[in-house]
């Protein structure tokens, strides 16, 4: 007998619960793919399109070649598939995103029909979205609460080793060519190298020499103090499991903090399931009444790095050159979007969204909305990120700057946060200021209160 598994969001072959029930489920032939769907894949930006290649690829050499890459609409291809290999069951880890909920919801029907069991083992989260709610049964609107129950509810351990007799099946033409092409693609970043091992050599790193520091690191995007696993995390060449039972034999400030940021992703994903909508549309009314600008030349420049606010201007910069960006630059440059451009959210997040090799709807989208003051902050919009001193406060001696802005290299320190105050010859070729950030965050607050902007 076979069994099918079809990998999504977990490219990898190490801590894998749906290879263990799909080995289980016959107790014979696997067949395992992954499918091109032109419906994702057209629609993810070529950073994020590139690096799934790559991350794919990978894979294929973590299952010796097992793995074969199919092309089409998933919801044709597998049930085609399933019954091509007389699978008599599907196995998946659970998809929890609106489109791919949706998606897997007809393969299973599809499957059904044609007396294949469809079955999910594990998500891409340590707790599945959906598992935790408060004492009266609902889902949790902020994040320290959703994050006690995490912690109380714990996770469980990693899945061992399995073996496996792989069922042979071809890789389509089609499917290679979109990979190969993907990776190809006229101006791309470097790119990180893809994979399982890749992403444990990483963790393993940062174990050894950064988790200690975490808690006061990561916040200095002039530092490589964060741990650079989100576009592993995303493709799940790691799991967050892997790394919770990695951290049981830490402590420390370092290793706490750590644990919350993962917290966080897993809080955005249950956040997204419950809400679906929220991918793109507020996730609350408080700030329906808050009217927005059109996007014109000022968008433009925040897309360029051109604001002339440097520290934004390092990030976007960043940003286009790596397909990343560090956390607390992603928060100044969103709030610079918000409130010192007036532009909806929606605008700057799918711009991140196609740039980022991390891009993640759940974590993306509603890093956005805690920012705009639309989303799960239990903190009021009239929080604006001042790009000055948060600035001199997280780069102090401006070494983020001055690397991603080459224009300001000939200023030393703290200086390059402030190139207007420079008497003469300052600029380099670096843009004015689009916008007075004093007057913007007047502006903002105005509408907040529903007054009409001060002249
Ligand atoms: P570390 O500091 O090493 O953190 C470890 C892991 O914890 C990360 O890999 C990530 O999975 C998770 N994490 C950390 N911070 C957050 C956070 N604030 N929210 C959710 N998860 C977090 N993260 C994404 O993975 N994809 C995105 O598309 C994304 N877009 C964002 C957009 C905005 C506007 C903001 C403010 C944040 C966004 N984040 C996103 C969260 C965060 O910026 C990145 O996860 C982090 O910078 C990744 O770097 P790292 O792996 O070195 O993080």
């Amino acid at each position: 007998m076979t069994s099918l598994l079809w990998l999504r969001r977990d490219l990898r072959r190490s801590d894998l619960p749906a290879l263990r029930s799909a080995a289980d489920a016959t107790g014979d032939d696997v067949g395992v793919v992954f499918v091109v769907d032109p419906a994702l894949w057209k629609s993810a930006g070529t950073v994020r399109r590139a690096w799934l290649a790559t991350s794919v690829e990978a894979a294929v050499d973590s299952y010796d070649g097992h793995l074969a890459v199919l092309y089409g609409d998933s919801r044709q291809v597998i049930p085609q598939t399933a019954r091509r290999l007389g699978a008599t069951s599907v196995h998946v880890s659970r998809e929890t995103t609106p489109f791919g909920a949706r998606r897997d919801r007809e393969v299973a029907k599809a499957l059904q029909d044609n007396g294949i069991d469809w079955v999910e083992t594990g998500t891409p989260y340590a707790i599945g979205p959906g598992v935790l709610t408060t004492g009266a049964g609902t889902g949790f609107k902020v994040f320290t609460a959703f994050r006690r129950a995490w912690n109380e509810h714990g996770a469980p351990g990693p899945a061992g080793e399995v073996d496996v007799s792989w069922r042979a099946v071809d890789s389509d033409e089609a499917a290679l060519t979109a990979l190969q092409s993907a990776r190809a693609a006229d101006g791309l970043p470097d790119l990180p190298d893809a994979g399982e091992g890749a992403a444990l050599r990483r963790w393993r790193d940062f174990l050894d020499e950064s988790i200690g520091d975490y808690d006061t690191a990561r916040d200095r995007p002039d530092l490589a103090g964060t741990s650079g696993l989100s576009p592993y995390l995303k493709v799940g060449a790691i799991h967050p499991r892997t790394l919770l039972a990695d951290l049981a034999s830490v402590s420390g400030p370092g290793r706490d903090s750590f644990v919350s940021e993962l917290a966080w992703r897993e809080f955005y994903a249950d956040v997204l399931w419950r809400h679906p909508r929220s991918a793109w549309h507020d996730l609350t009314t408080t700030l329906g009444h808050m009217s927005y600008d059109e996007p014109g030349l000022e968008l433009t420049a925040w897309q360029q790095g051109r604001t002339g606010y440097p520290l934004v201007d390092a990030g976007m910069r960043q940003l286009v050159a790596t397909g990343w960006m560090h956390n607390r630059v992603r928060m100044v440059a969103a709030s610079f979007l918000t409130k010192d451009l007036h532009l909806w959210w929606p605008l700057g997040a799918r711009f991140f969204l196609d740039r980022l090799i991390d891009g993640d709807v759940a974590s993306n989208n509603h890093g956005w909305q805690w920012v705009a003051g639309t989303g799960t902050d239990a903190s009021p919009y009239f929080r604006v990120f001042n790009p000055v001193t948060q600035g001199k406060k997280f780069d102090p001696d401006g070494d983020y700057v001055r690397r991603w802005v080459p224009e300001l290299r000939h200023l030393s320190g703290g200086a390059a946060h402030e190139p207007w105050r420079q008497t003469d010859g300052y600029r380099e070729g670096y843009p004015e200021r689009i916008v007075d950030h004093a007057v913007e965050r007047e502006v903002s607050l105005s509408r907040l209160r529903g007054g009409s902007a001060p002249p």
